[in-house]
């Protein structure tokens, strides 16, 4: 089966609109597919029809000590008072999140970026990828790789994370939601296999129950050094492209390598 648990549309930080996306989704012969965006479901209430099944999805923003981290939460309730109870934190969450943003680039010289980003995101989702792109339009960064590598990405200036929800919290919701924690694209953290072993053993602790064994492009070695950790912690194994936008340079709806055989596949078991 053609498969893709993590995608992103224009609600968050993607650019094509859910029905976009669910088109592009079809075309591409993928037949099981999640919609997870950033701290958001509001794609869910903008989609009219579709033939392929959906499984209904989101990505929330964490921590994990001083790390950043993402959690996706598949086959959940969208109508759950967890859903909505998280939903409404990690939005007020993402709004401080970007005054703060605004201040900090602002001690560095670069004036009035809050409402900039916020047109470009167009909706309350506002997120780092917005600021990049406001930044790059206005000529203080040259790319959006270099937006991140300056002021947004790990240990920079506008990386915040005191504002989301711990990652008990999220597990929380996501389970009273009736859903599946995943932890995801575990290999992004760029942490040492006993720092990321340590980050699962909490993240078991709390409830979470799978982890992504593929995301996007990944090297064969990484997929059997990511699925021996999964087996080994006894973890449901998902996957996904974390799809945004049609690039080359980024990953496809759908095209990532299979999970391994002797992997236990999260959506057998929603
Ligand atoms: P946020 O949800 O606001 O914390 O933004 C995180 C998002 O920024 C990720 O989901 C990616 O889509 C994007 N992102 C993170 N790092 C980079 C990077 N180096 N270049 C481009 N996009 C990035
Ligand atoms: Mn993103
Ligand atoms: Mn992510
Ligand atoms: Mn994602």
């Amino acid at each position: 089966m053609n498969i893709d648990l993590h995608t992103h549309t224009n609600v968050s930080d993607g650019k094509l609109s859910p029905g976009e996306l669910l088109q592009r989704a079809e075309d591409k012969g993928i037949e099981l597919l999640s919609i997870t965006d950033h701290d958001t479901v509001a794609a869910y209430s903008k989609i009219k029809h579709t033939s392929l099944t959906l499984v209904p999805g989101v990505e929330f923003s964490t921590r994990w000590g001083k790390t950043g981290i993402h959690i996706v939460g598949l086959n959940i309730d969208l109508q759950s008072d967890a859903i909505s109870e998280a939903i409404t934190c990690q939005t007020t969450a993402r709004h401080k999140r970007a005054e703060d943003i605004a201040a900090k680039l602002e001690r560095r010289g670069v004036r009035d970026t809050f409402t900039g980003a916020q047109q470009i995101a167009g909706n309350d989702n506002i997120g780092r990828p917005h600021f990049a792109e406001y930044l790059v339009q206005t000529g203080t960064c040259v790319s959006i790789e270099e937006a991140f590598k300056k002021y947004l990405g790990p240990g920079k200036s506008g990386d915040i994370r005191k504002y989301w929800a711990t990652m008990p919290q999220i597990i929380d919701w996501v389970c009273a939601a009736g859903g599946i924690a995943v932890l995801a694209h575990p290999l992004t953290y760029n942490m040492t296999r006993t720092k990321l072993s340590l980050l699962l053993d909490d993240f078991i602790a709390a409830g979470g129950q799978a982890m992504e064994v593929v995301s996007g492009k990944q090297l064969p070695h990484e997929t059997r050094d990511i699925a021996r950790l999964c087996i080994q912690k006894k973890l449901m194994a998902s996957c996904g492209s974390d799809f945004h936008q049609p690039d080359k340079s980024r990953s496809e709806l759908g095209q990532f390598p299979p999970i391994p055989a002797d992997c236990d596949p999260v959506w057998e078991n929603f």
